[in-house]
């Protein structure tokens, strides 16, 4: 599915745009939580949701704090994020009285990344794209998934076409589960859980960026492209960053 924002249009509330409570979302929304719920029995403490901070990771984050579910919530600081993006970190922790795990890369690794590399080293090719996202994303993901048996994530089937069979819980290729507990919601209906539950949200997202990544690498979107249009813009890729490829 695409998206549509209207090109050039000024920032407006991504909620007024979408939000749409479909006949469909309660038996879904009891659905999600069915899942973390089950998640979070059979795994105990080796469960982490993993936060991006995007809308789908905040919805997620709200039915975990809402529902009192006892799962770690972490998320990673590339160096690279918006400033809206890390002051959700606060503002889920004054919300829900939730701590949220910061795992960020290792600075050794970025000080001589970049100076081999130069600092806009994404720009020269899609290996030294995902060679940025491997030292800034990759091994600090590995780190806050050290010791969990399954991590939660917001992916939705409707993201992209690389994503449109992502299943509610699949293997990761390393021995875990990963679990997408709203893989089927559709964009529509993670706005209106948020205008229903007033989830706190990136402001970028209303500036027509559906999908956040890091600030070099994100920009807002326009009519007919799809959510992750704004990732990479400038490759012809997979839009992913390995974070969430199939082993
Ligand atoms: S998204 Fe961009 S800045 Fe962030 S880790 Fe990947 S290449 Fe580096």
């Amino acid at each position: 599915m695409s998206f549509s924002a209207l090109p050039g249009a000024a920032a407006s509330s991504a909620i007024a745009l979408y939000a749409r409570w479909s006949p469909e979302l309660d038996a879904k929304l009891e659905a999600a939580l069915e899942r973390l719920r089950e998640a979070s029995v059979a795994h105990g403490d080796g469960l982490v949701q993993s936060s991006s901070l995007g809308v789908e990771d905040m919805v997620i984050t709200d039915l975990i704090a809402r529902h009192s579910l006892p799962i770690a919530i972490a998320t990673l600081d590339t160096g690279k994020l918006h400033p809206e993006t890390l002051a959700l970190i606060p503002r889920i922790q004054e919300r829900y009285g939730r701590e949220i795990a910061v795992f960020q890369p290792r600075q050794e690794q970025v000080i001589q990344f970049v100076r081999r590399e130069g600092e806009e080293a994404m720009f020269k090719s899609i290996e030294l794209r995902k060679a940025c996202c491997s030292v800034r994303k990759l091994e600090p993901l590995a780190r806050m998934l050290q010791g969990r048996s399954a991590w939660i994530t917001g992916l939705r089937r409707e993201q992209s076409g690389a994503r449109s069979d992502v299943a509610f819980e699949e293997d990761d290729g390393q021995g875990r589960r990963k679990l997408s507990p709203i893989a089927d919601w559709t964009w529509a209906e993670v706005w209106a859980y948020v205008e229903r539950f007033n989830v706190p949200t990136n402001p970028l997202h209303d500036q027509f960026m559906p999908s956040i990544g890091c600030e070099p690498c994100t920009r807002a979107i326009a009519v007919g492209e799809d959510f992750r249009a704004g990732r990479w813009w400038w490759e012809d890729s997979s839009k992913e960053c390995g974070l969430h490829v199939k082993k």
